[in-house]
């Protein structure tokens, strides 16, 4: 589903992205984990062309990814994106931001839209917040109205960009939880993340980032209970 070789991105003289060799398959979840400014953003954004990398190739379902091709689109539409801070339109209710994508990107029509919009809002337990507006909603209710958004353009792979970083403690476990039941359900998901307990219990594969090299990649248990490298084990040592 997502192919990533030899990947290098910079801005100006700074590289952040040194070389990434990875691959994530369709059902894949994948957590990627590692400290603050270590790419992992740069990285999800170079997916989907909100970012554009100078050398190496980076193919999502066997399209090559190029910011400045007509190609992204396709791109876009295969993998849609969650971030740390919901982004929703403040001026639409719940439902008509999950609305917003099928009706004026994919050109559906009206009724069958609004039908799968609500029951998307039911299934991230929000079917009774539908003509809510996002700022009466709790920060976890408007990350899973995102969810919901992202949802409704018909994925192939979600990227998820510390989808709980934003949000206050209490909130964490609701949008943990959508996200499980995507995983059961075997959406392609690459999560970036310090839920560590919840990669543990979600992920497939981990890759630990660090100064723009994964310094390590596997499968999740191996690698959270029993990390091969230094890096990797001081890093888990500080965030667990
Ligand atoms: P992470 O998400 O792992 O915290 P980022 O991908 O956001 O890391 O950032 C990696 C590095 O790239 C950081 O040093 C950051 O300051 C730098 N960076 C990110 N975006 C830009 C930008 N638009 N211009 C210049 N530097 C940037
Ligand atoms: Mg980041």
């Amino acid at each position: 589903m997502i192919i990533f070789e030899d990947v290098h991105k910079s801005f100006g003289e700074f590289q952040v992205l040194k070389g990434i060799d990875a691959r994530i398959a369709k059902g894949q979840v994948v957590c990627l984990i590692g400290p603050s400014g270590s790419g992992k953003s740069t990285l999800l954004r170079c997916i989907n062309g909100l970012e554009c990398y100078q050398r190496g190739l980076i193919r999502v379902g066997g399209v090559v990814v190029d910011a400045r091709s007509r190609t992204i689109h396709d791109v876009r539409m295969r993998a849609s994106m969650v971030f740390q801070r919901f982004n929703l339109f403040p001026h639409r209710t719940a439902l008509e931001n999950v609305m917003e994508g099928p009706l004026y990107v994919l050109k559906e029509g009206r009724d069958e839209v609004c039908e799968r919009s609500l029951s998307l809002l039911r299934r991230v337990g929000l079917g009774e917040k539908s003509d809510a507006y996002p700022a009466s909603l709790s920060g976890g209710q408007q990350q899973r109205v995102a969810i919901a958004r992202a949802l409704a353009m018909r994925p192939e792979l979600i990227l998820f960009d510390e989808p709980t970083s934003a949000l206050d403690p209490e909130m964490v476990g609701e949008v943990l939880a959508v996200m499980r039941s995507l995983a059961e359900e075997h959406m392609t998901m690459l999560i970036v993340t310090h839920e560590i307990q919840f990669a543990r219990e979600v992920a497939d594969t981990v890759l630990f980032l660090d100064g723009g090299r994964i310094v390590e990649q596997g499968d999740a248990t191996q690698m959270l209970n029993n990390p091969q490298k230094e890096r990797t084990r001081d890093f888990l040592r500080r965030v667990t």
